[in-house]
C-alpha cells in the first residue's frame, strides 16, 4: 500500500547536508544518504539559520564565544556580533519544529551543531583563572525552541549503523505519539523504518 507524505514522519535537515550551497564559503556538505535515500523516503524540512538570518552567501565564518555568562555568535575575523539576527531566524522555526519528528543537523556548526561546536573562552581577565575552551550545542539548540523530546542527530552519527538505528527508531516513535497513529498505519511504515536503518 502506498503511503502519502502526510502519513509519514517528517525530518528537519540542515540545508548544506542536502547539497544546497549555503555555507559561508559558498559550498555545501552534501550527504548522499540524506540527499538521496532519506529524501526519497520521508518528507524533509530544510533549514539554515545563517541563510535565513540574511547573512548572505558567501559570508564571513562565525564562531561561538563566551561573553560573560552569555554565549554570542561572532565573526571569526573582526568579532562582529551576529547573535541577534541568528536568534531571530531560529525563533522563526518554532512552529515548524512542532510539526516534525526529528532533526538532522551539521556537526560542529556555530548555528547547527548538536553538542560538539567549539565554544571559545572569553578574553582573559588579569588575576582570574583562564576559562578552558569547551564544546556544546550551536545557537539553534541554545535558542530554547527545540522541544526536549525531539530526536536529533548529526551527519557523523547518522553515518554510523548504531547511530542510524537509534535515530530513525526514535523518529518513528515520536511520529507515532505525535499523530496517535493507528496500529494499521504503524505496521505499514515498519518496512520503511527497516529500510532507513539498513541504508548506508
Ligand atoms: S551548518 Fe547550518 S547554518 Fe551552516 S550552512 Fe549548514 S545549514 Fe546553514
Amino acid at each position: 500500500m502506498t503511503l502519502f507524505p502526510t502519513e509519514l514522519p517528517v525530518i528537519a535537515v540542515s540545508r548544506c547536508l542536502l547539497g544546497q550551497r549555503v555555507r559561508y564559503d559558498g559550498g555545501d556538505k552534501r550527504q548522499t544518504a540524506l540527499a538521496e535515500h532519506v529524501a526519497a523516503s520521508l518528507p524533509l524540512r530544510p533549514l539554515c539559520p545563517e541563510w535565513d538570518a540574511g547573512l548572505g552567501v558567501p559570508r564571513p565564518p562565525l564562531r561561538l564565544q563566551h561573553w560573560g555568562a552569555d554565549v554570542r555568535v561572532l565573526t571569526v575575523v573582526g568579532g562582529l556580533d551576529r547573535t541577534v539576527p541568528l536568534h531571530a531566524a531560529c525563533l522563526r522555526y518554532r512552529q515548524m519544529l512542532l510539526t516534525v519528528d526529528g532533526l538532522v543537523l551539521k556537526s560542529r556548526s556555530p548555528s547547527c551543531g548538536i553538542d560538539d561546536t567549539p565554544l571559545h573562552p572569553p578574553p582573559p581577565i588579569p588575576g582570574e583563572p583562564a576559562v578552558a575552551p569547551a564544546t556544546g550545542p550551536g545557537l539553534l539548540l541554545r535558542s530554547g525552541i527545540v522541544p526536549d523530546t525531539l530526536p536529533r542527530t548529526d551527519e557523523q552519527r547518522l553515518a554510523d549503523p548504531l547511530g542510524r538505528e537509534r535515530f530513525f527508531t526514535a523518529v518513528f516513535s515520536h511520529w507515532r505519539q505525535r499523530l496517535a497513529v493507528t496500529e494499521t498505519q504503524w505496521q505499514q511504515v515498519l518496512p520503511l523504518l527497516q529500510q532507513l536503518i539498513s541504508a548506508s
